[in-house]
């Protein structure tokens, strides 16, 4: 059997060090569950970024998968498939859109809204010919083309990679004044993620997005919301918009969109938005094709046919009030929303990585983001048994003992 120490020497000797992965090498997966080459078992608190909202394997998913692949797996767009149009149907009318364009990665989705939404700008609104601006936060995270670290405020995401494409503006997230500001004549839209989450789980101030909404509609402007990390259940509801009674002009939705088998990602629009892309302006060889659709058709029914995103919203409540009362010296804050949670240490903690490394000593996975912030993103399908497992790792690592 191969150890863990060979993986990981095999990774560090030929992999490209673009990843600081803890030591830990796993080998399979089950529900909210991961188990590495020895065997040992851990439960899952990141979910792949939330990708695997629906628990690992999930043994419908996994059914339609191989059903799939038994019969007909990529035709490219050059002809049409029996899947995508079924596809486009469920989501459209899951989600309330008019029109879906299927990409594969995350990064893709935004690239290509970017591009809807720059011609929307020159075709529709009448912008003048390579004057488009879209606004972005600081902070922010899209993924990770050349197109999007342009924009990125993450010294490590940006540094050493330029030249950039021109077009972006960056103001403050959570700050409504800041975007009213920004706002021109060739504003074409404006891109943000309803809660920041590779930033550190970052919840904009109540209010904010209803008048983000108010401002993109009185300036014509696109509001693009990036729910790739908080669509599809993770924080308590489908889309997180829903918590801020709101609706996005474009929506992008990926990882979770699969349930972590397979990369699919969309773009969701109004027909106006997504209306103007042409025969031969946009594409992908994957994207849209018969094995992506059948997976992500069965992604999505079993986040809503086995109530998934309820149990979101009742056990992510469960899981901060549990996490808050932990009476800690090393804790600065406790937030989130759903099971997107976070918590904030104080620097003189030690750092979060540390902490993250005695969790998995006690058998959970969770990560360091930013220093002194771990991030808590369990399966959508925990049950209270298990978070109230998972406290016990919780309270023995970062709790006081007099
Ligand atoms: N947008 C958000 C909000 C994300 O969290 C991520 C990934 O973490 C991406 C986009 C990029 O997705 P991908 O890694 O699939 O390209």
């Amino acid at each position: 059997m191969t150890t863990t120490k060979t993986l990981i020497a095999l990774e560090d000797r030929l992999g490209a060090h673009n990843y600081r992965p803890l030591d830990v090498a796993l080998a399979r997966g089950e529900g909210v569950y991961v188990y590495d080459v020895d065997g040992t078992r851990y439960l899952d608190c990141l979910s792949a970024y939330s990708a695997v909202n629906q628990g690992h394997c999930h043994p419908k998913i996994l059914q339609a998968l191989v059903e799939q692949a038994g019969k007909l797996t990529l035709t490219s767009r050059a002809f049409h498939n029996d899947q995508l149009g079924l596809f486009y149907e469920e989501i459209a009318a899951l989600t309330g859109s008019h029109k879906v364009l299927p990409m594969n990665t995350g990064a893709e989705a935004v690239e290509s809204a970017i591009k809807a939404v720059r011609k929307w700008g020159y075709e529709v609104k009448g912008i003048p010919d390579d004057q488009a601006e879209i606004i972005v936060c600081a902070n922010n995270f899209h993924g990770r083309t050349i197109g999007i670290v342009g924009f990125s405020t993450d010294p490590d995401a940006r540094g050493g990679f330029g030249p950039f494409a021109p077009g972006f503006r960056v103001i403050p997230f959570g700050d409504a004044e800041a975007l009213e500001q920004a706002i021109t004549p060739n504003t074409a839209g404006f891109l943000v993620e309803p809660i920041q989450g590779e930033a550190g789980v970052l919840i904009p101030p109540p209010g904010y997005f209803a008048r983000v909404r108010e401002l993109c509609t009185a300036h014509n402007v696109v509001l693009i919301l990036d729910e790739i990390q908080t669509g599809l259940g993770r924080t308590g509801k489908l889309l997180a918009e829903e918590h801020e009674g709101i609706e996005a002009d474009v929506t992008l939705l990926g990882k979770a969109l699969s349930g972590g088998f397979y990369p699919v990602s969309a773009v969701l629009s109004n027909s106006e938005v997504l209306g103007v892309l042409q025969p031969g302006q946009h594409g992908s060889t994957f994207g849209g094709n018969p094995l992506a659709c059948a997976v992500a058709r069965m992604a999505l029914k079993v986040l809503v046919e086995e109530d998934m995103i309820g149990n979101a919203e009742r056990l992510g409540t469960y899981f901060l009030d549990q996490l808050t009362s932990i009476r800690s010296n090393h804790i600065k804050a406790v937030r989130g929303r759903g099971l997107m949670l976070a918590i904030d240490l104080h620097p003189e903690a030690g750092g979060a990585r540390d902490f993250c490394y005695r969790l998995r000593d006690r058998g959970v996975l969770a990560k360091d983001t930013h220093t002194d912030t771990i991030r808590i993103a369990p399966p959508l399908v925990i049950t209270k048994a298990q978070i109230d497992d998972a406290m016990g790792a919780f309270e023995a690592v970062l709790g006081d003992h007099p």
